[in-house]
């Protein structure tokens, strides 16, 4: 590291400035924001600055730079756009032992200034010590992304909490543990829904106590269809704050990545086929761990609500009376539609979308099939590949024509996707011909067509290959 990181307080502290144009504008606006006290060298000011003279804002010297402008200042900023002068300021406070920033000059500065995010009390500075300010903003897009607006009120809240948790939890660690329950718990989730009284009276009564109420909290998240770009603010907030995560054998490696780095990760299967954790395990682990204090999050593939068996979890919950919230996820026939170009609703294709499966409660018997087997419907089939025969059968028997469309896609949204475009009565050869295997979603209906126009993610759309098409004939 070449520069020291730190936080100046300059309240009522002199700061000279030597410019009258917009870039000294831009200083003194943030000066003033810290409450400095600021002197503005330069013979003529824009038409802004004027108007912050007029207001009292400044103290004004109107003429060319001198050495003792600089006399009892703390700081000095140059912002002109002549390097002569800007490097008169820099030799003059350098002289004096005066910190000097030269706006967009590295060379001639004794002090650089951040790319900041700012959610008062609490501020994020970014430097790259001049090397690439680009990629500081890059940088403070994402941290602005991350640390939501909410943060500056937890701070805030914090702030008024501080001197009295200080002298009612004395022991260091206990305090720490303190302030673990205060960030992660209830009392933030409240502060964040701007429901501070309670957050206060949650706090006034762990303190009375001694202990924070060891209550923990279960989250079931969507993870998306694999692509970690696809999460949801949100779920990405859960997976930041979380103690333990319970996910899915589908939720894929860069999704679990983010999880917050202490996280215990426990894979709990499911993974649409082959052996797995119990389902009432799996339910048994998340009140064992949420009552122990901690936040659980159940992440599961694509939305928790669609396929996912999330209903039976949360009624789990529920029995328990444990706090709960749901975070929905881009569920599978979305994430697959869009990265394989298929419109799921077209106006002159399909005019509704349902989402179906065959490995739900209840026989294949008992499926709505002739319902399924109307027109101008696109059917996204979950879990299909291995019920493709009565699939076939069954919609063919009920009146979907043979020609219908139908699109596999095999990996969806992820680098190694794949679809195969063909017919409904080629369903099980296109299946067998390109070996498709889990995770895979079907979607039957006119618009499947459209991928082979539409397509622009991944390799290209693969078709009935040459050997199968004599079988099928
Ligand atoms: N809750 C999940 C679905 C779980 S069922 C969701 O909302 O997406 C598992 C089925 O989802 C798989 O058998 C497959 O049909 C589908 N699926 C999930 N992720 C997929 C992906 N990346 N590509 C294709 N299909 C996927």
């Amino acid at each position: 590291m070449r520069y020291f990181p730190l936080f100046l307080d300059l309240r009522d502290r002199l700061v000279v400035i030597v410019g009258g144009g917009p870039l000294a504008e831009r200083k003194l606006e943030l000066l003033r924001q810290c409450g400095a006290r600021l002197r503005l060298v330069a013979p003529v000011l824009s038409g802004q600055l004027a108007k912050g003279l007029r207001a009292g804002q400044f103290e004004h010297r109107a003429r060319g730079f001198l050495p003792t402008d600089l006399d009892g200042a703390r700081l000095a900023i140059a912002a002109t756009d002549d390097p002569a002068i800007n490097r008169a300021v820099s030799e003059a406070a350098d002289a004096r032992g005066i910190n000097v920033n030269v706006v967009d000059d590295l060379a001639l500065c004794t002090a650089i200034v951040p790319a900041i995010v700012d959610r008062s009390p609490l501020v994020v500075a970014i430097s790259t010590q001049g090397t690439a300010p680009a990629l500081a903003r890059l940088v403070r897009e994402r941290v602005e992304s991350a640390v939501d607006e909410s943060v500056g009120r937890l701070a805030a809240f914090c702030a008024a909490w501080r001197a009295r948790i200080k002298a009612g939890v004395q022991d260091v660690r206990a305090r720490r543990r303190f302030y673990d329950w205060l960030l992660r718990g209830p009392v933030t989730d409240l502060v964040r829904k701007s429901r501070e009284r309670e957050a206060d009276r949650l706090v006034a009564a762990a303190l009375a106590a001694g202990v924070p109420p060891m209550a923990g909290s279960v989250a079931l998240v969507g993870a998306g269809p694999g692509d970690p770009g696809l999460l949801t603010l949100r779920a990405l907030r859960a997976l930041q704050s979380a103690d333990v995560v319970l996910h899915d054998r589908l939720v894929s490696p860069e999704v679990l990545a983010l999880a917050r780095r202490e996280a215990e990760l426990i894979e709990v299967g499911k993974g649409g086929a082959g052996h797995s954790v119990a389902q009432s395990r799996i339910q048994e682990l998340m009140v064992e761990h949420a009552r122990r204090g901690r936040r659980v999050v159940r992440l599961k593939g694509g939305d928790p609500f669609v396929f996912g068996r999330g209903g039976e979890e949360l009624e789990h919950l529920a029995r328990h009376r444990l706090a709960f919230e749901v975070i929905p996820g881009v569920t599978a026939a979305l994430a697959c539609a869009a990265h394989a170009g298929i419109p799921l609703t077209h106006r002159d294709h399909a005019s509704s979308i349902r989402f179906v499966t065959a490995h739900c409660r209840g026989s294949v018997a008992a499926t709505d099939w002739r319902g399924l087997a109307r027109g101008r419907e696109t059917l996204a089939v979950y879990m299909g590949v291995g019920m493709l025969a009565t699939l076939r059968r069954e919609l063919l028997r009920h009146g979907r024509p043979a020609s219908t469309p139908v699109a596999f896609i095999e990996n969806g949204s992820r680098p190694d996707q794949r679809v195969v475009i063909g017919t409904l009565d080629q369903v099980e050869t296109l299946a067998s011909a390109h070996a498709l295997h889990s995770p895979a979603l079907l979607i039957v209906g006119q618009v499947a067509a459209l991928g082979a126009a539409l397509h622009w993610f991944g390799s290209a759309p693969l078709g009935l290959p040459a050997t199968a098409q004599r079988s099928v004939a």
